[in-house]
C-alpha cells in the first residue's frame, strides 16, 4: 500500500449550484484530451454526499511531481455563474471535507494538507506561493491555512497566506 504525504483540495470549476456527479468528472478525465485510465481524484465531494473516485491505493492525477504519495480530494463547483473563480463551498461541503480529511489523518497523521493551487511553482523561489504564482486559482479558497489544525506538527505552508495565518495563529497561542 502506497503512503499518503500529501492531502490534495480540488474544486471541479464548474458553476455555484451545478450539481454535476462524479461520473461526469469521469468523463471528462476519461476522454480526449486527457485519456486519463480513470477519474483523477479518489473523493468528490457533492451536493448530497461523498463519491468515491480512484481507488485510494492507485496514485491520483492531481498535481505533477506530487502524486505518488497524494489523496486527491475535489468539491463540486469553485466558480460563480460567470465562470469567476469563487469558493462556493456549501455548509455540507465543508463538513464532508473536514470528514475525508480526518479520516485520511487517522490513517496517515503525518500527511499534510494543500490546495491544489499552493503546488504551483516558486518562480522567483522566495520560499512562498503568492497569488500572482498560482498556476490557477483550484480551489478557490485557502485550504492549508483553513485546515491548520489538522496540519502535522512543524507544518511549513506552501502559500503566502497560510504562512501569514500559521503566524497569527501561534501568537495566540504562545
Ligand atoms: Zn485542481
Amino acid at each position: 500500500m502506497r503512503e499518503i504525504k500529501e492531502i490534495h483540495i480540488h474544486c471541479s470549476a464548474t458553476r455555484e449550484g451545478q450539481a454535476i456527479t462524479a461520473d461526469t468528472i469521469r468523463r471528462w478525465h476519461t476522454s480526449a484530451p486527457r485519456n486519463w485510465s480513470d477519474i483523477g481524484y479518489h473523493y468528490i465531494i457533492g451536493f448530497q454526499g461523498i463519491e468515491f473516485g480512484r481507488p485510494l491505493h492507485r496514485s491520483p492525477a492531481s498535481a505533477r511531481g506530487h502524486n505518488k504519495h497524494a489523496a486527491a480530494i475535489c468539491y463540486i463547483g469553485g466558480v460563480d455563474s460567470n465562470g469567476k473563480a469563487k469558493d462556493t463551498r456549501t455548509e455540507r461541503q465543508k463538513e464532508l471535507l473536514i470528514k475525508i480529511i480526518k479520516q485520511l489523518k487517522a490513517k496517515y497523521p503525518k500527511a499534510t494538507i494543500h490546495g491544489h493551487r499552493d503546488l504551483s511553482p516558486d518562480k522567483n523561489k522566495d520560499g512562498k506561493i503568492d497569488q500572482w504564482e498560482f498556476m490557477k486559482m483550484c480551489p478557490c479558497f485557502d485550504a492549508e491555512a483553513e485546515y491548520l489544525e489538522f496540519q502535522p506538527d512543524g507544518f511549513k505552508p506552501k502559500s503566502a497566506a497560510a504562512q501569514k495565518a500559521k503566524k497569527k495563529a501561534e501568537a495566540k497561542t504562545d
